[in-house]
């Protein structure tokens, strides 16, 4: 059997690619390596795969930090109201939850696959997983085939490398991509992790502190040189052992690490992880405000009650003094903030936890309501890129032609999905940039 088109790679961009080509009419096989299509896609949204994102246009575009104008053609002619409408039409119905967020309705990203599959089915696209393409080949500026593990070499006129960043490579994207497209003389992009947890090395992260506490809707702005804030992102955040995890602070890594990565650079320092203990050994006999002084750490603020301006909170304090006035502040404030992070900022605020709640002076009382309104946290780096939600660099996009994602270097080659330098917010951003250049690859490939 010969085929028109080869598509390296099942995860969504791969398959929507291959969809789509099989839907004009093209013959179309489907490489993958694992044993299974979609691996990656059944973990998405925490095993419910927040497949796309209610927002307009504009809105995606914005919550695509990682180059996503560059999505703008794309998205004019295929969207996400389109994804939706694309899978309805596969028998998968779908619900929306907060922030836009789209799910199947089933809550399971195996409904996802399975829709996938059945229509790869249906349009005769072949798949062969466990099947590992180890070289894309090309002749005098245009695509030839691929070469497998085996050594076997299968001939097409068109190539789709579909085969994910490097992020979660236990899942299959072990940046594979990036390779091919090197030999075929594209620029890669410098690669890091992107919606990533961040590292703190604070008090909050010690035993019998913080760890494990989620806060609901609170806003996390990254702090530029002189406290200015380069970003601000509202939701969940989740204090951890290692720092900060949750929506909200993996939106806000990215600008953290560039923000990390300039301090560093403007005081001569190398990439180092502060947390590492062969980092701390090397800087013996140093307090930890030393350590921090050495190695650049940046500062998030986190405004707990980001509805509620100081004086507000300060009243609200005075009026749980007012009924229990007579109780510890431990009891008596017991409420006004989820109580280990009340515990927590009274002890950072040197406050005795026993003392009755009437002693406190109004200045104490704003001290307070201040940390509520602007609690920093020093970070020092993030979890590696393999821990990464998304990558962000890759096939640089001023070589890939927007309208077609066909390479400008090789005719015939086309890319699409996390192995373009192309990087989205979690919120269903990332599958969003997927199957839109999925669907646009699949569209063009071969067209005549
Ligand atoms: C835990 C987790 C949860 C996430 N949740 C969401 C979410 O809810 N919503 C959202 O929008 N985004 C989410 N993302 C991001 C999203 O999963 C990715 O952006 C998306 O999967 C990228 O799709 P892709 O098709 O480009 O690559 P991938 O899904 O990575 O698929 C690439 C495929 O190519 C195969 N492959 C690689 N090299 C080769 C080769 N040489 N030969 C053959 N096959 C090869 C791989 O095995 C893999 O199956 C999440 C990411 C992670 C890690």
């Amino acid at each position: 059997m010969t085929y028109d088109v080869i598509i390296i790679g099942a995860g969504p961009s791969g398959m929507m690619a291959a969809i789509t080509a099989g839907m004009r009419g093209r013959r179309v096989l489907l490489l993958e390596k694992n044993d299974v299509v979609g691996k990656k896609l059944a973990f998405t949204g925490g095993g419910r795969c927040n497949l796309t994102n209610s927002a307009s246009v504009d809105e995606i575009i914005n919550n695509i930090p990682g180059n996503g104008r560059f999505l703008y053609g794309a998205l004019s002619r295929w969207n996400n109201k389109d994804i939706c409408d694309f899978f309805e039409e596969l028998g998968l119905k779908l619900k929306e939850e907060d922030h836009g967020r789209i799910f199947p309705a089933a809550e399971d990203a195996l409904t996802v696959i399975a829709a996938l599959e059945k229509r790869m089915a249906e349009l005769g696209v072949a798949v062969a997983c466990r099947t590992e393409v180890t070289k894309v080949l090309s002749r005098a500026g245009k695509i030839m085939g691929v070469r497998l593990r085996t050594g076997k070499v299968l001939c097409a006129e068109g190539i789709v490398i579909a085969t994910g960043g490097k992020s979660y490579s236990s899942m299959g994207s072990t940046g594979g991509g990036y390779a091919f497209a090197k030999t075929l003389g594209h620029t890669i992009t410098p690669l890091s992790p992107g919606e990533v947890p961040l590292l703190s090395g604070d008090s909050f992260t010690g035993k019998d502190q913080l760890q494990g506490l989620s806060l609901q809707d609170v806003s996390v702005s990254v702090l530029g040189t002189k406290g200015k804030r380069i970003v601000t992102h509202r939701g969940d955040i989740l204090f951890t052992h290692f720092g900060l995890s949750g929506p909200a602070v993996l939106c806000a890594s990215t600008f953290a690490l560039k923000e990390l990565e300039k301090r560093r650079r403007l005081s001569g320092e190398s990439a180092v992880d502060a947390d590492d203990s062969s980092v701390r050994q090397s800087i013996p006999n140093k307090k930890e405000s030393d350590i921090r002084k050495i190695i650049p750490v940046i500062q998030i603020a986190i405004d707990i009650l980001p509805d509620k301006k100081e004086d507000e909170i300060i009243r609200e304090i005075q009026n749980y003094g007012q009924s229990g006035g007579e109780k510890s502040l431990k009891n008596g404030l017991r409420g006004f903030l989820p109580e280990r992070l009340l515990l927590y900022f009274l002890r950072e605020l040197d406050l005795d936890l026993e003392r009755q709640l009437k002693t406190l002076t109004s200045g104490e009382a704003w001290s307070l309501a201040t940390l509520c309104k602007n609690f920093a946290v020093d970070i020092t780096g993030s979890l590696p890129l393999d821990k990464a939600f998304v990558t962000c660099g890759g096939v640089s996009l001023k070589e890939i032609d927007s309208k077609t994602m066909e390479s400008k270097l090789v005719r015939g080659l086309y890319f699409c999905g996390e192995v373009l330098d192309l990087n989205g917010h979690t919120g269903g951003f990332n599958l969003t940039a997927a199957f839109v250049t999925g669907r646009i690859a699949g569209e063009s490939i071969l067209r005549v």
